[in-house]
């Protein structure tokens, strides 16, 4: 069995119990859960969730991305926490050395694992002698933490990707889809024969009203009738990551720029001011953490800042590393 294939039956059930309104409403719409979310193992190809509105509206996910996504996950908080334990001992730092330690060589590891999934697009075996979902591997204590925290995470962080699934079909979108369909269809011959060209913003513009209004269903039932904080906090983690996790998915800084989804940071934008809405303390936690992935990825593309030291105004330096990325893009 792949490692990721024994979190399955964590997914049906996070979907299920993370809002109470969330079982009647699917089976008002589909039946039941286990019938129409499909993690298919023989689709060989890196495939997100996604309704086939002409397949009985199921809802499809390959096990590539599962993997790409517990994967990057697990480098997400190690990286985060890594560098704010070195920001802590020098404010200065531009930035930290991912081999230094057995936990940092296992989360790049996976990040390595993760670009090769992005990269052939394809299912690949999750690499040996790593850490994974099933703890194998382990190379210390600390690392088994980070797999433990992640597991939780990533259960919480695909169902609301299967909630924004919900979404689409219980707001009908099917024209949308039928839409996208036909301009990939279009982007791609044109492409063909002009490789600068691109669709006009009012040609897309539906699409990405669609992929919106489904991104705020899926956070109003995530967020919808829940007091308990500690709940409500580790959902917010969870949501947030997941869309991290999409944002490293990008092989360069212009792939942060979606032709049929709102841009991918001003996705973790809204994310962070939809959080900033809720009653949850220390919404500063989750600016810092958006921010440390930025400036890896601006990293990665060669972009150095001095420091990336948000201070005592993580959303402010939020803001500011959403407009410079905006500038390069
Ligand atoms: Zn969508």
């Amino acid at each position: 069995m792949t490692p990721i294939r024994n979190l399955t039956g964590n997914l049906e059930k996070k979907y299920l119990e993370l809002n109470q309104d969330v079982r009647q409403l699917h089976d008002s719409l589909k039946g039941r859960m286990s019938d129409y979310i499909i993690v298919d193992p023989t689709l060989n190809e890196f495939y997100g969730p996604s309704v086939l509105f002409d397949m009985n509206k199921q809802i499809v996910v390959s096990e590539s991305y599962l993997n790409y996504i517990w994967s990057s996950l697990f480098f997400i908080f190690v990286f985060h926490e890594e560098a704010s334990l070195e920001l802590l001992k020098n404010p200065s730092a531009s930035f930290i050395d991912m081999n230094s330690t057995s936990l940092r060589k296992d989360a790049l590891k996976l990040f390595i694992y993760s670009k090769d999934i992005i990269k052939q697009r394809s299912y690949i075996p999750w690499p040996k002698n790593t850490i994974s979902p099933l703890f194998k591997g382990t190379p210390s204590n600390d690392t088994e933490d980070f797999a433990l925290k992640v597991n939780g995470l990533y259960s919480t962080g695909m169902a609301t990707l299967f909630f924004h699934e919900l979404g689409h079909i219980y707001l009908d979108h099917s024209e949308e889809a039928k839409l996208q369909k036909e301009l990939k269809e279009k982007l791609e011959k044109e492409l063909r024969k002009n490789p600068d060209f691109k669709l006009a913003p009012e040609e897309v513009a539906p699409i990405i009203a669609a992929e919106t209004e489904a991104d705020n269903f899926a956070f109003d039932l995530l967020f919808r009738i829940n007091d308990n904080d500690d709940i409500q906090l580790n959902n917010a983690i969870a949501v947030l990551s997941v869309h991290l996790a999409m944002l490293l998915s990008t092989s360069s800084l212009k792939g942060l720029k979606q032709i049929f989804h709102p841009n991918l940071h001003e996705r973790v934008l809204r994310i962070i001011q939809r959080i900033d809405s809720l009653n949850i303390k220390e919404t500063g936690y989750f600016s810092h953490l958006a921010i440390h992935i930025l400036v890896f990825v601006l990293s990665n593309a060669g972009i150095k800042l001095d420091s990336y030291d948000a201070g005592s105004d993580p959303y402010g330096y939020l803001l500011n590393l959403m407009d410079k990325i905006d500038d390069l893009i």
